[in-house]
Order: C-alpha cells, then sequence, then structure tokens
C-alpha cells in the first residue's frame, strides 16, 4: 500500500523548498516517488500543515556520556570542562545504560535517523544493536599525549573497537593534543586499505594551537597536573590542523569537530588535504563549554561541506538536530533555513557515506519523514517560529 503525503513546505534535504508537492512511501518508508501535485491527488495525500523534511543526522555524539546530563558547569571553558568530566565518579553501570537507552529513544523522537558516534568504552553496544537509529561507532583513542603509552592504548581501543563487531566501526584518534606521533601511526596503520570514515576533535578552543606552535599553554600545565611528562613532547611550531594534516590518512572521509577557532586559511589547507573533509558543528555544546561559536561565514565562503551533531548530554542541553538549527539561525541570520536544513539532512548523510539511503527525498531512498511544525513566512523567507518542533512521521 503506497502513502502520499504532503505539506505546505517540502525540503528534499539538498535544496530549497517546494510547495504542492508530495511525497509517495511504501509500507516500509520507501520514497516510491516526489513530484508535484496534480488536483485529484490532493484528497489522496495526508497534509501536514508546516513543512517536511527528511530524516536528520546526528554527526556527533558521545552516547556513553548520556549519565552526565546536567553535571556540570556551563561557560568553563575546554580544560576546565575537561577536568570535571574526568574527576567525575564512576556512576552505577546499570544508571549508565538506562542513561544511553533514555538518549536513543530521545534522539528517535527528535527526528534523527543517523548518528555519528564517539565511544571510549562498548557501553553503548547492545542499544545500538537494537536501535532502529543508524549508528556509525568511532571507537575514540588517546594517550595523554605520551609515546610511552601508545601501544597499551592502541590494544586497549582496538579491545573496544573488538566489542563493536558485526555494527559500522572506525578506530579514530580523539584529538591533535590528546594523540602521541606513535598512536596516531598505529591508527593510520590499522585503518589503512578500505576507505572508511575517521573523525577528529578539532581546535575546540585557542590553547590547542598554542600547545603546538610554542609546546606550552594550558594544555602542557593540563597534562602536567595528571603527573604526565610534558619532557619529550616536541612543538612543531606549527598550528593543530599541520598536526592532523601530517599524520592522519586523507583516503579516508574525515569528520572534523567543533572547528570553533579555525581561519579561512586553516579551513583551506585541511580542504586541498583532504576533499572528503566535513566540518561538523555543535553550536549548543561550543556555547555550554566556551561560550562562543565557529564563524560560519568562512566555512561557507571556502565551500566548505558543513554538518551538524550535538554532542554529549554531558555539554549539551538536549539532544535534537533542530536546537541546533535554531542555534545557528539565531546567531547568524545570515543564513538560511533552506541552507543549514542541507547541513542537518544530506551533508550528514555524505559525511557518513548513507546518502544512497539516508539524507534527501529521492526514490529509492528510505530517509525517515520530519513533520516540523510552526512555519513562519517573513520578507520571502521561511523561519523557524519559536515554538517550531519535529515530529517523526515515518
Ligand atoms: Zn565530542
Amino acid at each position: 500500500m503506497l502513502r502520499k503525503i504532503t505539506s505546505d513546505w517540502i525540503h528534499n534535504g539538498i535544496d530549497g523548498f517546494v510547495s504542492d508537492h508530495c511525497i509517495v512511501l511504501d509500507e516500509s518508508g520507501v520514497i516510491a516517488g516526489f513530484r508535484k501535485l496534480d488536483e485529484n491527488e490532493l484528497r489522496e495525500c495526508v497534509y501536514y500543515p508546516g513543512m517536511l523534511v527528511p530524516g536528520f543526522i546526528n554527526a556527533h555524539c558521545h552516547l556513553e556520556l548520556s549519565h552526565l546530563r546536567g553535571k556540570f558547569e556551563t561557560g568553563t571553558g575546554l580544560i576546565s570542562f575537561l577536568k570535571s568530566v574526568v574527576a567525575f565518579r564512576e556512576t552505577d553501570p546499570e544508571d549508565v545504560m538506562r542513561a544511553i537507552d533514555e538518549a536513543d529513544g530521545e534522539m528517535r523522537r527528535e527526528g534523527i535517523v543517523a548518528v555519528g558516534d564517539i565511544s571510549n568504552k562498548t557501553d553503548t553496544a547492545q542499544t545500538k544493536r537494537r536501535s532502529p537509529v543508524h549508528y556509525h561507532t568511532f571507537v575514540e583513542a588517546f594517550d595523554f599525549l605520551q609515546e610511552g603509552l601508545a601501544k597499551n592504548m592502541f590494544e586497549q581501543y582496538r579491545k573496544v573497537y573488538d566489542g563493536f563487531e558485526g555494527i559500522p566501526r572506525s578506530l579514530v584518534p580523539h584529538a591533535p593534543y590528546s594523540v602521541s606521533q606513535q598512536l596516531f601511526a598505529m591508527i593510520r596503520e590499522f585503518s589503512s586499505g578500505a576507505s572508511g570514515i575517521q573523525s577528529i576533535h578539532n581546535q575546540e578552543s585557542p590553547e590547542e594551537d598554542q600547545l603546538f606552535m610554542t609546546g606550552g599553554g594550558a594544555y602542557r600545565a593540563f597534562w602536567e597536573s595528571f603527573g604526565f611528562s610534558m619532557e619529550n613532547f616536541q612543538a612543531s611550531g606549527k598550528d593543530a590542523v599541520a598536526c592532523i594534516t601530517g599524520q592522519m590518512d586523507p583516503g579516508h572521509h574525515l569528520l572534523c569537530v567543533h572547528n570553533t577557532c579555525m581561519d579561512s586559511g586553516q579551513i583551506k589547507r585541511m580542504m586541498a588535504w583532504n576533499p572528503e573533509v566535513s566540518f561538523v558543528s555543535c553550536p549548543n555544546a561550543n556555547l555550554f563549554i566556551e561560550n562562543r561559536l565557529p564563524d560560519y561565514r568562512s566555512f561557507v565562503n571556502c565551500g566548505a561541506r558543513m554538518v551538524l551533531g550535538t554532542d554529549s548530554l554531558s555539554s549539551n542541553w538536549r539532544l535534537s538536530i533542530l536546537s541546533e538549527i535554531q542555534t545557528v539561525l539565531r546567531y547568524n541570520s545570515w543564513l538560511s533555513l533552506e541552507e543549514v536544513l542541507k547541513w542537518a539532512c544530506y551533508n550528514g548523510a555524505v559525511a557518513l557515506k548513507l546518502e544512497s539511503e539516508l539524507g534527501s527525498f529521492e526514490k529509492g531512498k528510505q530517509p525517515g519523514v520530519n513533520w516540523i511544525r510552526d512555519i513562519v513566512m517573513d520578507k520571502g523567507r521561511l523561519h523557524l517560529g519559536s515554538r517550531a518542533q519535529v515530529v517523526p512521521v515515518s
């Protein structure tokens, strides 16, 4: 049985809004057609007042940190935030598992159909195996920037990687400031061959470039405060981008996460090194932790592929891509809703190599359909109203 649905406005996930169109779905939600309505068809359609868009892609989350919702102070800066994460006492495993399941449910209710999820442990494996959400797990390794620990830490994270057998996964480095050259090399070697997907946290705070330019600054003090020696760390005299381009394999898609302090020159260098780089922005988390946002204009002017993520519930109030879209637009009124919807749908699907199934209303795909209510037309442009909400309809 085919179903036909329509709305005042439909965004196909890639470009622009159309009206007077219908989406034809088969019983399992596969798109059988997306076309202009004729008069007779209108009576056969279920009408959703507002707007229809494809299912959202959350390109960056840490599902395993969901029990830390509401535990940390906001606006402290990244290094203080990391200290509070490290200092937090172990939680009852049952509470951790319950929080993971609840977070998965919250994302489904928010119309999220695929997630790029960072994992340092295997706590999320069960939930991921039974959830209808498509998860790509990035098992994330770090060694506190200690060459001497690289081998042990690599083995530790390879076991975590093995724990996600049978579901989409990659072994990836955490961040330039937490991964030694040796560990970067071991991850590169492990991931060579098939062209996969890599992820790395990048330039979330200004201290990151400082560490590589000068060898000093807050990150040096941060590691020393845990008793790690920084004596063997050699500053390259170049920025964090050079650390990534010099040590990662450009043959993989790369999700470069946060990029809060990146400038145009750095964006261009990253794109020249790897044309398949996606810049993942988690605006609510950036406001939560650093109280600042990336300069979106630089990314757009460079033609960068922008995608959205929620980050974890330790640094966000909720797991909602619609809320991330609202935050981007609130602080960047020069950006259009149609552009940012592309970040949330098609671009995210490309970043996770899922564009043949998800991200746009095209025949044969099964992208999910989100209904967004409270849409406002102002000066010829569509905007989300202040009470905009998303309801998944397939
Ligand atoms: Zn993160």
